[in-house]
């Protein structure tokens, strides 16, 4: 019998409606379910978002502090378990146990930092031009906020949501992938835990053309906050946007390494192996592209590839595994597909190539790290997200060059650049178009205390994470306050002595 696991609607846990259900399969042996969840319908996300509505007075008035100090009570549930949620992460998505267990920690970091906004969440104060009058600008909540994630980070995303959303002092109704819904549901009931009113955090498991489009749409909802691929985030975002919905988007990527004649090609190599192959090539910010200096392109070719062929397939909890399964099968065809058409387009394929099923691997989805050679950077595995273990080796002229082909694409989420020349570096940081430049180091690894999200077809509206400019600009909207204690009416602009 596998598990079953229920959705959140006001405080109560209880199944969809119509008894339909889904379930969620271990990518790495898809004998293994790792639960059982609801397929909700309309009706179920009409009662979640009338519960998140009857919450939001009671919620938006309690001091941010108070909040935070449930934010903080989440923190530390989530750091106890840690251990096996991190688990939890690895048998539903398949990336390997360390990774697991970092997915977690970014959801520790950001339930931390964003208990702590509880104290912050500062505005402005700045003097009238007219006595005795003042004047600030304080952050208020938006409403109920539609929460709709992916199955790539199955912990971390829905915390990059959850956590700046409910500091906020907005209610939400949470519509994990449906591809991870055991982790978000771990997440949610350490929200409960932690004492999370009822009615503030709703979670309602399904599918996204039928569970997500309606929830996303739904008139009671106020906010959209979006992460997914770019197909899906810009229908939502025109969608939404003719609603009048507040609506942000974290979407696709298509990250370039660039590695100058002058870069410790160790290092570089290094990075590449970890930005491109590391979660199985499925991040937002995985390194799909290397663009390398023509001066070191066949050196650094051959001690990637040797490097590469080193990474071991395998189920993400053997200590023995490198590199995990991708996470189904429409995403297994996709990834082969692309295989097929880079060979068409004349690159060469000079490492793995192949689906594997043999031995313990026959019961996952899992894909051998591919490097193509001899890219041009309008082919279309060079312009496209493919979202796998597949990555595309460019041969740039020079910087400038470089530069160019990594602006080319549709997308601009990060990108890096190995170099130890310090002009490099600095022209590299200014014209690199995208949202995250990383300077001796791959296109993964950003921190939560700055915003994250990309420019293009990347990220639509507000950025993720923490900092100026991040997830709480998303979350709040400005509100202007003057008040005049002069106890006579003065005139702005009008009154002058
Ligand atoms: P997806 O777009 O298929 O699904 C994302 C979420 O949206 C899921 O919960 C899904 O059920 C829901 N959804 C699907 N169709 C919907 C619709 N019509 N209306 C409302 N909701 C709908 O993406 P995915 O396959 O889960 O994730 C992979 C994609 O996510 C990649 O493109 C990746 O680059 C992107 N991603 C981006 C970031 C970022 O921060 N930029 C981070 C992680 C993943």
């Amino acid at each position: 019998m596998s598990e079953k696991f229920s959705n959140l609607i006001d405080g109560r846990w209880v199944d969809a409606g119509s008894g339909k259900t889904l379930k969620s399969l271990n990518p790495a042996n898809t004998d293994e379910v790792v639960g059982v969840v609801p397929a909700s319908g309309k009706k179920d996300i009409d009662r979640a978002v009338k519960a998140a509505q009857d919450a939001f007075e009671g919620w938006r008035l309690m001091p941010a502090p108070k909040r935070g100090e449930i934010l903080f009570r989440a923190a530390e549930l989530i750091k106890n378990n840690k251990e096996e949620l991190g688990r939890l992460v690895t048998r539903e998505m398949g990336k390997v146990l360390p990774e697991g267990l970092g997915d977690v920690q970014e959801a520790i970091d950001m339930a931390y930092y964003m208990a702590g906004e509880g104290r912050r969440l500062s505005g402005e104060t700045v003097p009238s031009e007219l006595p005795d009058k003042d004047c600030k600008s304080v952050r208020v909540p938006v409403g109920v906020f539609a929460l709709i994630t992916p199955w790539n980070f199955p912990t971390a995303i829905p915390a990059w949501k959850l956590f700046p959303a409910l500091i906020s002092g907005n209610t939400v109704v949470f519509k994990p992938s449906s591809y991870t819904p055991v982790a978000a549901t771990r997440l949610v009931g350490l929200l409960v835990e932690a004492g999370v009113p009822p009615g503030v955090v709703n979670l309602v498991h399904g599918t996204g053309d039928e569970t997500g489009e309606y929830l996303a749409t739904h008139p009671g909802v106020k906010g959209v906050s979006f992460t997914g691929s770019t197909a899906v985030g810009e229908k939502l975002a025109k969608v939404c946007g003719a609603l009048d919905k507040e609506i942000s988007c974290e979407m696709g990527g298509k990250n370039p390494i660039i590695v100058m004649d002058d870069a410790r090609l160790d290092l570089a190599v290094e990075g590449a192996l970890w930005g491109g192959f590391g979660t199985t090539g499925q991040r937002c910010t995985a390194a799909s592209r290397l663009i390398v200096h023509e001066k070191v392109y066949d050196r650094f070719l051959e001690i990637f590839i040797n490097a590469a062929k080193k990474l071991r397939l395998g189920d993400g909890l053997l200590k023995t595994t490198d590199v995990g399964p991708v996470i189904n099968d429409s995403q297994l065809r996709k990834v082969l597909n692309y295989i097929e058409i880079g060979k068409k387009e004349g690159a060469r394929l000079v490492l793995g190539g192949n689906r594997r099923e043999d031995g313990d691997l026959k019961k996952g989805y899992f894909i051998e790290p591919t490097i193509f050679s001899e890219v041009a950077a309008e082919m279309r595995i060079a312009k496209e997200e493919i979202f796998g273990p597949v990555v595309s080796v460019i041969r740039a002229a020079d910087l400038k060059d470089a530069i160019g082909i990594a602006n080319g694409v549709d997308y601009g989420l990060s990108a890096s650049i190995y170099t130890r020349d310090v002009n490099c570096s600095a022209e590299a940081e200014r014209d690199l178009d995208a949202g995250i430049v990383y300077i001796n180091a791959p296109t993964i690894g950003a921190e939560i205390q700055l915003p994250f999200g990309g420019t293009k077809k990347s990220g639509l509206g507000r950025k993720e994470a923490g900092g100026r400019g991040g997830a709480l600009d998303m979350f709040t909207k400005w509100k202007v306050v003057y008040r005049d204690f002069s106890g006579r009416l003065q005139k702005a602009q009008i009154d002058k002595d």
